[in-house]
């Protein structure tokens, strides 16, 4: 496929689906308010684009759910992830973005200029999208998880591990984020289970290392969660089938959840090319999308590196290719 190719034909068949009166058109439109998003509008705004940037469900990003980052850079004593948010909001407002709270719920980027409906309520048109919505993490879909999400069931450690000091935990999950979470769990509770459906780890060799010389970590192999039990005050056991189909429980007060996250890109998959996991494709080594003017930037569109750096960086250079790309076209 010619990435290069300005229109793609998959999204003309919906040209007429979306008949919503557009309310207000802007040059750039940015989705998405973590490290992506925010960055984009800093490069927009101050290469006067006026950018507005709808920010979310979740404000801030999955960042506002970290406690401390330590990795990027310009932070020596680290910083809370909700701060740092806030600071790359405030970095954003101050050359003029306009960040508006809101949820994109549909997209038509069938024809010039996109449009994106917010809250199922307002369509705005924009000459340029820039896409930074991020990825979520992903549960099992256990009712019981359900129930006791935010008492017992996390699906991040470095948020959530510090309540469990002392106990006994499970970590469900056999790739390099559970090998993360279990490790770093290590360090806080008594005893680490994890619970992994496969006979061994999908992990990197060196996290799979640090897994089997942690004495605080038992890998449970072909075993799956049935129920995750507890009570009034929260988690008290996960039971597990064995790979002879027996029931096996443990004694835990935290179950964390690991198992992969799902990229933000579900309005947009009839227009923009995406790989077998939903992430979207961009042209290698840049934010393009099989759209001209359409960008992809942070999470949504990486699942190899998935950090608040990385995802600064790509939020950049969709500001900078939209700056660009906006500044040859005739509108
Ligand atoms: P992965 O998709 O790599 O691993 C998901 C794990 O969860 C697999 O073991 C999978 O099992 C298991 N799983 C999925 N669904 C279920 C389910 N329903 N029930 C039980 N188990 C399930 O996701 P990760 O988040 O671990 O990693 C994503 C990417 O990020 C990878 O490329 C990884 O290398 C990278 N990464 C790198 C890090 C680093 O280098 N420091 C840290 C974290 C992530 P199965 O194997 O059976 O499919």
């Amino acid at each position: 496929m010619n990435l290069f190719e300005p229109l793609k034909s998959k999204g003309e068949d919906k040209k007429n689906d979306n008949e919503n009166v557009v309310a207000e058109h802007v040059k750039v439109l940015i989705i998405g308010s973590g490290p992506a998003g925010y960055t984009a509008a800093i490069y927009a705004a101050r290469a006067n684009l006026n950018p507005v940037l709808y920010e979310g469900l979740q404000p801030g990003g999955q960042l506002t759910t970290t406690t401390e980052v330590d990795n990027f850079p310009g932070y020596p004593e680290g910083v809370t992830g909700p701060a740092m948010m806030e600071d790359l909001k405030k970095q954003a407002e101050r050359f003029g973005s306009q960040i508006r709270f809101g949820m994109a719920t549909s997209a038509d980027l069938s024809q010039k200029p996109y449009k994106v409906t917010i809250d199922g309520e307002k369509t705005i048109s924009a000459d340029a999208l820039i896409i930074a919505t991020g990825a979520t993490a992903k549960y099992l879909g256990l009712e019981s998880e359900e129930k006791y999400k935010g008492q017992g069931v996390s699906a991040c450690a470095t948020c959530d591990g510090f309540f469990y000091k002392g106990q006994s935990v499970a970590v469900v999950g056999g790739g390099d984020t559970a090998c993360e979470e279990a490790t770093y769990l290590s360090g806080i509770c008594k005893k680490v289970y994890m619970i992994v459906r496969k006979p061994y780890l999908r992990a990197s060799k060196a996290m799979q290392d640090r897994v089997d010389s942690n004495e605080n970590i038992e890998v449970l192999y072909e075993h799956t969660t049935k129920e995750i039990v507890g009570d009034m005050s929260g988690v008290n056991g996960v039971v597990l089938t064995n790979s002879k189909n027996e029931e096996v429980k443990i004694d835990v007060t935290g179950f964390f959840v690991a198992i992969g996250h799902k990229p933000n890109s579900d309005i947009f998959k009839d227009y923009l090319d995406l790989d077998e996991t939903g992430y979207i494709k961009t042209i290698p080594g840049t934010p393009k999308t099989n759209i001209e003017g359409v960008f992809a930037c942070g999470d949504v569109q990486d699942k190899h590196y998935r950090q608040a750096v990385t995802a600064a960086g790509t939020g950049c250079m969709a500001a900078l290719d939209a700056e660009r790309y906006l500044g040859t076209r005739v509108f």
